[in-house]
């Protein structure tokens, strides 16, 4: 699916000659780069995109890691930045403008909806938010100043998906600008721009760094896209990754395709322990058959990923609690897609999200640990409440 991953991992964008024939490539950790005649500084000024000059600009060491973003994803460029919502943020601010309007997917990652009810609210741009399952919804709410459709296929808590492909060429014959989240799915699972989709971002704190020691985030789409928002927003606002973050970052992607390929199948059996037994009411996984989105994701999502919702068979908020104090191997915590697995009880948020979500309901991460412990974990956490 992704195109040789092997070359990906190990050459793609690395030149060891450059670096003493070092394996591991190394950390850039400078601010600015030096020149010796003024013609060779004047090249580096009119192209700061492609030759070192001030790393809020290029450094070689995220240079490397953008070319194997690129690549994953099957784009002319990417584009390493600061984290996640910085990637989805300056993503949306590059199609955007004052009077604008956005279709946007139901319940999308908490802080872009906060993108788009409050901050870009501030400078006259609104929004609709739709279902998203069928084309016809953001078709329906399009309106003459539609600028933008964004997605999230599937979201991060409930996990309903869009029909990537049809809103994508929907959005085309429109002249409008898709963008897509796809931190969910990752590369492996789904790659947006092959289906039509304008800007695809990413968390990249989640799957593609995978380790919990980092926040990142990563834009890809066309060379023409990423050059936009380079010279607009990335130097501009600055959100830039540290030389550092990006050398970790190279350091996960080359272990991308066992760490996901392994939670993929831990995450299966699982959802299965889970699935039959009487303490859980309810599971969100679109692999699960129950999902009203079964069909959609066994044909977009290639891979089965490691997050998925439970609710517990009860609403009592002491057995929930029960529940999640008794695991003694899951974390509790935020995030998700990192070598450890972790809980995320929506209970913990009900007052600050005034509701929404049913206060049983726990997201699960599932990491690299072995099924059996997790189950057995588990299985003795909800014996806990029976
Ligand atoms: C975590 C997350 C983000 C934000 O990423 P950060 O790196 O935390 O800024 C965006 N989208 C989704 C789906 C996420 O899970």
């Amino acid at each position: 699916m992704i195109d040789d991953f092997s070359f990906l991992i190990n050459q793609l964008g690395e030149d060891r000659t450059q670096y003493f024939g070092a394996v591991s490539p190394p950390i850039i950790a400078s601010s600015n780069f030096h020149y010796r005649t003024v013609a060779e500084m004047a090249k580096a000024v009119s192209d700061e995109e492609n030759i070192p000059l001030y790393t809020r600009g290029n450094n070689p060491t995220t240079d490397i890691l953008n070319k194997k973003l690129a690549a994953l994803e099957g784009t002319e460029a990417a584009m390493a930045v600061a984290s996640g919502s910085a990637a989805v943020g300056m993503a949306v601010m590059s199609v955007v403008k004052a009077g604008d309007h956005v279709v946007c997917i139901q319940n999308p990652y908490s802080w872009t909806m906060r993108l788009f009810s409050e901050y870009l609210h501030r400078f006259g741009i609104s929004v609709t938010y739709v279902s998203g399952e069928d084309a016809t919804s953001y078709l329906e709410a399009t309106k003459s100043n539609t600028t933008l459709f964004y997605l999230e296929s599937p979201n991060s808590l409930t996990f309903e998906l869009q029909d990537v492909a049809n809103i994508a060429s929907a959005a085309k014959e429109k002249g409008i600008t898709t963008v897509i989240d796809n931190s969910y799915a990752s590369p492996l699972g789904m790659q947006p721009a092959k289906m039509g989709i304008d800007l695809v971002v990413h968390a990249a704190t989640k799957y593609l760094a995978g380790h919990s020691d980092c926040v990142a985030g990563a834009i890809m789409g066309s060379k023409a896209a990423i050059s936009k928002i380079f010279y607009g927003e990335l130097m501009t606002l600055g959100a830039v990754i540290s030389p550092f973050n990006s050398w970790l970052m190279l350091r996960s992607l080359r272990t991308l395709e066992i760490r996901i390929n392994r939670v993929s199948e831990t995450t299966q059996k699982v959802v299965d322990f889970l699935a039959q037994h009487r303490g859980i009411a309810k599971i969100h996984y679109p692999h699960h058959h129950s999902h009203p989105h079964y069909e959609l994701a066994k044909k977009d999502l290639k891979i089965p990923m490691g997050l998925f919702s439970i609710e517990l068979a009860t609403e009592d908020p002491e057995k929930i609690t029960k529940f999640c104090e008794s695991l003694r191997h899951f974390l509790m915590a935020v995030s998700w897609g990192g070598y450890e697995s972790l809980i995320w009880p929506a209970l913990a948020y009900y007052e600050i999200r005034k509701g929404g979500l049913p206060v049983n309901l726990i997201r699960v991460s599932i990491g690299l640990e072995s099924a059996d412990d997790l189950i057995h974990d588990l299985d003795q956490a909800l014996m806990n409440i029976s």
